[in-house]
């Protein structure tokens, strides 16, 4: 991004001319927070509000001052070019990026959810495209889709209903479907505190502070603690990846048991190729690169 808009980079925390001032953050998620360590004083940090409020609780070494909340949809100028924040579908506080400094236009989408609702630029030059999909023609669950999945899961008479109900989480994408469901059938969630870090709660608490109760018997639980604890039984886990193995084509739109044991559903908070293309097609533009 330097190279086109000088002094401006997105996602790029370690970045090392030090003539950049301004760095975009799209979401909170560890591959896009590369670098923003508790030292890091580089320039200024510009995101959306809930990302702000995640950087000043995350990163309190960080001057506030220098992390700029920016509103949806908001043109602002820095570096002589013209900023706009638009959500991205993503998980909360998710951001794409529009970029227009009257010689040239970037989009840059950062990880995001494609919906045909969503407000777009009416072109761009460049598009700077989130890939994560880009090699696999599969058509993805839509989000309500997944969340009457998960509802199913939860509400299904062959679990013991005096017995809690885990699902796993891998990183704070899948949070997006809680959300989900919360809001579409009011599902609340309890969030086992013990086997997280401190951090990673807060973080949760600070993106969806109104789905939480302490009294759910729907209880969520990092997948990455499994090493310090064996996961309780049942769980569910919803994840990208599994869905995206061959084997599992079969299984779109189901619940699975794998082979531990443990029950698999498909979700997606990224696009699908399909989706990827729908999003160009309404935004003219010269050249796409896909950001693996
Ligand atoms: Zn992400």
């Amino acid at each position: 991004m330097d190279n086109i808009f000088p002094g401006i980079v997105v996602d790029h925390f370690y970045c090392k001319n030090e003539h950049v001032q301004a760095f975009f953050l799209t979401h909170w998620h560890k591959d896009h927070i590369k670098g923003l360590t508790f030292s890091w004083k580089k320039g200024t940090i510009y995101c959306s509000e809930v990302t702000k409020n995640i950087i000043d609780k995350a990163r309190p070494t960080i001057d506030p001052d220098k992390v700029v909340a920016m509103k949806p949809y908001e043109t602002i100028t820095v570096c002589g070019t013209q900023v706009t924040m638009m959500d991205a579908n993503h998980m909360a506080g998710s951001a794409m990026f529009f970029f227009d400094n009257h010689v040239r236009s970037v989009m840059y989408t950062g990880d995001y959810r494609y919906h045909h609702t969503m407000i777009l630029p009416n072109r761009a030059d460049i598009v700077f495209i989130d890939g994560t999909f880009n090699r696999k023609p599969i058509r993805m669950l839509t989000m309500p889709q997944s969340c009457q999945l998960l509802h199913s899961w939860l509400t299904n008479n062959d679990h013991d209903p005096s017995n809690p109900l885990y699902v796993g989480y891998f990183h704070f994408g899948t949070l997006t479907l809680l959300y989900g469901t919360y809001m579409e059938y009011g599902c609340k969630f309890r969030l086992e505190q013990k086997r997280m870090t401190e951090e990673d709660y807060n973080i949760c608490l600070i993106m969806y502070p109104d789905m939480w109760d302490q009294n759910s018997r729907n209880i969520v639980t990092p997948v990455y603690a499994r090493n310090k604890e064996p996961l309780p039984d049942p769980i569910i886990m919803a994840s990208t990846g599994w869905s995206m193995m061959e084997e599992n084509h079969d299984h779109m739109g189901t619940i699975t048991k794998d082979r531990r044991g443990h029950y698999r559903m498909n979700f997606s908070n990224h696009s699908d190729i399909y989706e990827n293309e729908e999003m160009l097609l309404r935004m003219p533009h010269q050249e796409v690169h896909y950001i693996e």
